[in-house]
């Protein structure tokens, strides 16, 4: 790497120095040991510019690094990493109400700053993400039903492309690329170096934690999913089934809905009265505390995920399908454990034509996530178990979702990954990619 001179040596990291070791730490520790070549922290757009120069002439591949939170470690690449936490500058407009964020900045950061100007923005509900792999992948939060999207409040975004420009892409500047950016995934056409939102009016809000034991599970899914069809788009929820260390399984529903607690609480009437919770909170929240309590705690280690989507909701055989699966868990060390998980989708989602953004999931009312997890202690015949697991449950499911997966929920082993993260705007993809990064600068597993 020693051609990196003009980077200045303090900001190229490589094996050996103990920054490294930090700066390759992916938050998915099954993808541990991933080594590449350097890693260099930019800080500016011309650092960003002469980084993917220099990988254009040396043709060593140059992966994009915002959060670090890719759930397949993609963010962490074979030929130079680079580090884009240090672009972290957020403007804010509040006449326009447009909120302007550096292409590596996270969730929190820019959460901090909505707040206090009293502006929203559907981020998701994490506040370690980056802002960067979370948009161009999509960018689903609690308020998306109602709000849209995080990439549908996108409205321009600064790149430095393959053949090292710096474009604005929007609606009327390379909107090609622009359209590519809303739902055609991080890492993909070029180094996106700073995203405008247009942010709107934050509304009240309640809450929900709603917890019953596993034997009520097929009741609990069953009427949630009513309630959900019929639900406004001011409601959202979560509803899992789940498992841990040796416990027994536990259903859940927490939700934020855009009201007061007391329609939240009409709302779920029908799930209250078909089954005795073990834990019931149904509380009013302003928008802000709303979005700290739906912030997403988790044991780390090492996990992997699977998804489907479905429009309409799943059969009495997809539920048993589920619920048998949680029993066979084969266990693991990791707390967070295994579970499925029922996102709503829809609403405000849906609205938008599949064909004018490239996220293609506009008819879904349900994501169904799967997921297992375990720690560095579990030995290696226990983590495959995990993986057969998984696996068999996501095949199993085949029988009562699509194959539609969200690419921000990333799965290293979805055989027709293209049509299932992209559907039909695979193609116009593909010609932008071939336009826009012909050398495959921008490259990895699951690349575009
Ligand atoms: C704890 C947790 C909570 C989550 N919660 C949500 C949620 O509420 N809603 C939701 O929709 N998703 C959620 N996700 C999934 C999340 O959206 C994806 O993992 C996302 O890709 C992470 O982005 P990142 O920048 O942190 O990750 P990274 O690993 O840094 O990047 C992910 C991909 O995007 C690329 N990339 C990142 N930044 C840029 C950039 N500026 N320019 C070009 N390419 C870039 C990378 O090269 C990589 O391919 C969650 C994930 C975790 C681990």
């Amino acid at each position: 790497m020693s051609a990196l001179y003009t980077l200045g040596a303090d900001t190229v990291l490589q094996p050996g120095d103990p920054a490294y070791d930090v700066a390759t730490t992916p938050f998915n520790t099954r993808y541990l040991g991933r080594r590449p070549r350097a890693v260099v922290s930019v800080g500016s757009v011309s650092d960003v510019v002469r980084a993917v120069d220099w990988a254009g002439q040396t043709r060593v591949p140059i992966t994009p690094r915002g959060g670090g939170h890719s759930y397949a470690g993609y963010s962490i690449g074979p030929g130079l990493v680079l580090d884009l936490r240090a672009l972290d500058r957020i403007d804010v407009d509040p006449e326009a109400g447009l909120i302007t964020v550096g292409g590596g900045a996270r969730n929190g950061a820019v959460y901090a700053t909505l707040r206090r100007h009293d502006l929203a923005v559907p981020l998701g509900n994490s506040n370690e993400v980056g802002i960067g792999g979370l948009t161009l992948g999509g960018g689903v939060a609690a308020v998306s039903r109602a709000f849209g999207l995080t990439c549908d409040a996108l409205v321009r975004t600064e790149m430095v492309l393959a053949d090292g420009r710096t474009v604005t892409c929007s609606a009327t500047e390379h909107p090609d690329l622009f359209w590519a950016c809303r739902g055609g995934g991080g890492g993909n056409f070029g180094v996106n170096v700073s995203f405008t939102f247009q942010a709107r009016e934050p509304r009240s809000s309640s809450t929900c934690l709603l917890l019953w034991d596993g034997a009520d599970a097929r009741t609990v899914l069953t009427v949630m999913q009513d309630v959900m069809t019929g639900a406004p788009d001011e409601f959202a929820a979560r509803i899992g089934v789940a498992r841990a260390l040796r416990g027994p399984a536990g259903v859940s529903v927490i939700g934020q809905h855009l009201g007061p607690a007391t329609e939240l609480r009409e709302l779920l009437a029908p799930v209250l009265s078909a089954a005795p919770t073990s834990r019931c909170e149904i509380t009013d929240r302003d928008y802000w505390d709303a979005k700290d309590f739906l912030h997403h705690e988790t044991s780390g280690g090492a996990f992997a995920v699977r998804t489907r989507c479905t429009p309409k909701p799943l059969s009495e055989n997809g539920i048993d399908t589920i619920v048998a699966a949680i029993d066979r868990w084969p266990g693991s060390s990791n707390p967070d454990g295994a579970g499925v998980a029922l996102f709503t989708w829809g609403g405000a989602i849906n609205r938008v034509p599949v064909s004018d953004t490239a996220f293609p999931h506009r008819d879904t009312l349900f994501l169904v996530s799967m997921d297992t997890s375990w720690g560095a202690s579990d030995p290696a015949l226990r983590v495959s178990r995990n993986m057969d697991w998984l696996d068999g449950l996501y095949e199993d499911m085949g029988a009562h979702a699509s194959d539609a997966a969200y690419v921000n929920f990333t799965d290293p082993a979805l055989a027709d990954w293209r049509s299932s993260y992209y559907g039909p705007n695979y193609a116009r993809l593909a010609q932008i990619k071939k336009h826009y990064d012909p050398d495959r600068v921008f490259d990895f597993p699951q690349a575009v």
